[in-house]
């Protein structure tokens, strides 16, 4: 048996979700088709936009102005993904079909441009219990890591709310360079083949940076205060005023 029929087999009847086919989420959902997962969700709604083809490598020239899906679909299907694996999602991962989506496969993967969308991807699987992979990347600098099924230590323990002042900074707003982001999505994919095979590295937060060249593994620490896992926790539902950032203005 050579070494991708072992990792078919690992992943026979395993499922993932890769939230927003971006930057992060294309180098992703290749490895993730190409290993050998049977059911493969991913769910955008955006169209392929020239600015992002540099990071976006699932897209070309001619896909510009389309539906992401279908192009990042057609590509995966074009380097030898298997057509019926392939789900599409049509629909941003959102309030109201977060745990739903959360519940339906093994693993998400998480490569969402902006904060809302973390944080409700990151309550949703708490709720679940399913584990999550989040991804980060801006100018030079990414982070990857992974949550395991028991929902700690979690992305609240690190980043407790959505940050005021308006919109952070993201891609389109600050840059990023193309490699790093190819670099922190292949990882991402990295960790969840493992958590789906077995081997997870849960709670272990990947940072890498391309202008040193230095990629630093460190543990997360749950935090006792944290609303999604700690000990007095108070987040048990989906409440979409939670992913809403609070104004400068007010
Ligand atoms: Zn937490």
């Amino acid at each position: 048996m050579n070494t991708s029929e072992t990792e078919s087999t690992a992943l026979a009847g395993k499922s993932a979700l890769v939230v927003g086919v971006g930057g992060l989420g294309c180098p992703a959902a290749l490895v993730l088709a190409l290993a050998g997962v049977e059911r493969l969700v991913l769910a955008d709604d955006d169209l392929v936009d020239e600015t992002n083809l540099h990071r976006q490598i699932l897209f070309a020239e001619a896909d510009i102005g389309q539906d992401k899906l279908e192009a990042a679909k057609r590509a995966l299907v074009q380097r030898g993904a298997i057509e019926s694996r392939i789900e599409l999602c049509r629909s941003r991962f959102l309030p109201c079909n977060a745990l739903e989506l959360a519940r339906s496969v093994d693993v998400v993967v998480e490569g969402a441009d902006n904060f809302p969308t973390k944080f409700l991807v990151a309550d949703a699987c708490g709720i679940e219990r399913t584990p999550v992979v989040h991804g980060a990347a801006i100018r030079w600098t990414s982070t990857c890591w992974s949550v395991s099924p028991t929902g700690t230590p979690c992305y609240r323990c690190l980043f407790e709310d959505l940050p005021s002042g308006g919109p952070a900074p993201n891609c389109d707003t600050a840059g990023v360079m193309g490699p790093v982001v190819g670099f922190a999505g292949a990882l991402m994919a990295d960790l969840a083949l493992r958590v789906l095979s077995g081997e997870p590295d849960f709670g272990q937060i990947h940072t890498f940076d391309g202008l040193r060249d230095r990629h630093r593994r460190v543990p997360v620490r749950r935090r006792a205060s944290c609303p999604l896992c700690g000990e007095n926790r108070s987040i048990f539902d989906i409440q979409e005023s939670r992913y809403t950032a609070p104004s400068c203005a007010a």
